[in-house]
């Protein structure tokens, strides 16, 4: 992949899905971290069904912090793996009390010592909340990196690189967003519709481009 070529079909999903906003509903850091860590191993919708019940009970680091975890439980078992993600969700609310006097951390390396944030998730809180250039790499970019011609690689971290090597950081959020609704939309995992995509003539899987 060269820088010009992801530039010419980075315009081209641009072009084709105009605007992208994460699908994940969220009105504060604290949702945002929250709702992510939710996010593990379901769909944004799930999650998007149970966080208002949770953020009008649990409406700040601080009062979850000291919520039950039961209640909890009760309040995110839509979203699958409900008890795990308790533990974590009311962890991550204690550790940014007592460690960061109620403000979540903006540096990759400190969100990553929260319970439940990966370097995903963390790529996704410093994007999408701190506007800082991240490009967070879930199945759907591994998949699509990959078809297309980006990465030769199922590793998140290696994936991660061959994008980052050729997109310009000031992009990185806007690829994330973009690849993200280009896999939940035409290239999808089991059959991608080939036939409707912007980037058909520029993908490998289609053209076996070397
Ligand atoms: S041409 Fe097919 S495989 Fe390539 S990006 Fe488009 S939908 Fe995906």
């Amino acid at each position: 992949m060269t820088p010009e070529r992801s530039k010419e079909i980075l315009a081209l999903l641009q072009k084709y899905y105009g605007d992208t906003r994460p699908d994940l509903r969220f009105m504060s850091l604290y949702e945002l971290a929250v709702a992510v860590v939710l996010s593990a191993q379901t769909t944004d919708r799930q999650v998007n069904g149970a966080t208002p019940g949770l953020f009008g009970k649990y409406p700040s680091f601080a009062e979850l912090a000291k919520a039950k975890k039961g209640d909890v439980e009760r309040l995110v078992k839509s979203t699958g793996f409900f008890r795990h993600k308790a533990r974590n969700i009311i962890g991550l609310a204690s550790m940014v009390m007592t460690e960061y006097g109620g403000n979540l951390p903006s540096t990759r390396d400190e969100l990553m010592k929260l319970p439940g944030i990966g370097r995903k998730s963390a790529n996704v809180i410093l994007s999408v909340g701190f506007g800082i250039p991240a490009l967070a790499v879930d199945t759907h970019i591994i998949r699509i990196a990959n078809r297309i011609g980006y990465a030769d690689s199922r590793n998140p971290d290696e994936v991660e690189k061959a994008l980052t090597s050729v997109i310009p950081e000031k992009g990185w959020t806007k690829a994330h967003l973009l690849l993200i609704r280009h896999g939940r939309t035409l290239c999808i995992a089991r059959k991608p519709r080939c036939s409707e995509c912007p980037v058909i003539a520029l993908c490998d899987f289609v053209n076996n481009i070397p």
